[in-house]
């Protein structure tokens, strides 16, 4: 990056109120703030030039204070299954992931167009299972890098199935709200109508658990939905698999989640990767239930894709079966997640360790 470049604003690191400031410090009208949001983020405008409908003078004077960047794509994996892993190259040299997860009805038209998006580069938290835990960590991604991983799946996507897509999981590479305020920021983009204009109820942030964030998103009334990886039901395993349970363990957790429900009356989803003879035994089932009766919630039961280097495996089907008619009895909502993309590297992470992300800072012991 140029000095020049670093003295400029990068338009994509900006809300849309932020926006709105740098366009009137050049005595621009409001609208003229909102075409130029619509190009970044409906259009995919990657240059001032192709801003089109604004004077030429405006676009020098935008030039001059400011630059828009883009991520772009290194390689892209589909799987038997129509998954498809995307790899983008960051403007500092790192790279990070995104997925696409179609599913189909039984025509084979596409039915939900899931894209799981990541939030940083490399992850602090280190949890025992997770290939990007292995990479460390090595920064923050800006709102703008994680809305473009989704908008130009986004494109993808209509060129493939001719549908938009339909949700947004973030449970890519990164703690999403370990990057709180970019987070943030990108579903405030996500969900505005002169964007993608997406429903908060199709976008869901994942958390290992960082309860001062949790109570962060009750009280700035969020509206997405909230999911908690969860993957243990007992202090004692989640010990051993998640590096954050030392910090904050599950006591904490559950204060901040009943303070959670309190304020915005949402329930919660537990994500559960099954491993085998880990945490698939009918006293995790037990525990589990009693999780869920916390706050009103429902359980993804997922089958974990194996990572290589990583003693942790997927549950037997026999287990599997066993565990969710013992959550039946239980009286737990819970639903198994096929994994999907087998036959391609994604399980997050797995691709970018693959393709020479080097490896970044981790912590023995997570700090939230
Ligand atoms: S599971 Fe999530 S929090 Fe844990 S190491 Fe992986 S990316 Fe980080």
């Amino acid at each position: 990056m140029s000095e020049t470049t670093e003295q400029r604003h990068d338009l994509k690191s900006l809300t849309k109120r932020e926006l709105a400031e740098l366009c009137a410090g050049l005595g621009m009208k409001k609208f003229r703030s909102d075409q130029i949001f619509q190009w970044l983020y409906q259009k995919g405008a990657v240059t001032f030039d192709e801003m089109t409908n604004l004077p030429k003078d405006l676009r020098e004077k935008l030039g001059e204070i400011a630059y828009i960047r883009s991520l772009s794509l290194h390689q892209k994996q589909t799987s038997r299954d129509g998954t498809t892993k995307y790899l983008y190259n960051l403007h500092d040299g790192n790279r990070v992931e995104a997925v696409l997860i179609p599913e189909f009805f039984d025509d084979g038209v596409a039915d939900r167009l899931t894209v799981c998006v990541s939030s940083q580069v490399g992850c602090v938290f280190g949890c025992a299972f997770c290939a990007t835990g292995k990479m460390g960590f090595f920064r923050n991604l800006t709102p703008g890098e994680i809305v473009d991983q989704i908008t130009t799946i986004n494109l993808d996507s209509l060129e493939r199935f001719g549908k938009r897509i339909t949700n947004i999981v973030y449970m890519g590479m990164g703690e999403p709200l370990h990057n709180y305020q970019a987070v943030m920021t990108s579903t405030e983009i996500l969900t505005d109508p002169l964007s993608l204009d997406l429903s908060p109820r199709r976008i869901t942030v994942s958390t290992v658990g960082l309860t001062r964030q949790i109570r962060q998103i009750a009280d700035e009334n969020r509206p997405f939905n909230l999911a908690i990886s969860l993957h243990a039901a007992s202090d004692e395993k989640r010990d051993q698999i998640m590096p954050i349970n030392d910090k904050l363990d599950l006591g904490a957790l559950k204060d901040a989640l009943q303070h959670y429900h309190r304020s915005t009356g949402k329930p919660v989803t537990f994500e559960y990767l099954l491993f085998d003879g880990f945490n698939d035994h009918p006293s995790d089932a037990e525990n589990l239930a009693a999780i869920t009766r916390w706050l009103p919630s429902k359980v993804n039961i997922i089958m974990y894709n194996n990572v290589l280097g990583v003693a942790l495996q997927r549950a037997r089907e026999e287990r599997l079966n066993a565990f969710m008619k013992q959550l039946t009895r239980e009286r737990v909502r819970a639903t198994v997640r096929r994994s999907r993309g087998d036959d391609i590297d994604a399980g997050c992470g797995q691709l970018a360790i693959r393709e020479g992300q080097a490896q970044g800072k981790t912590m023995a012991k997570a700090t939230p």
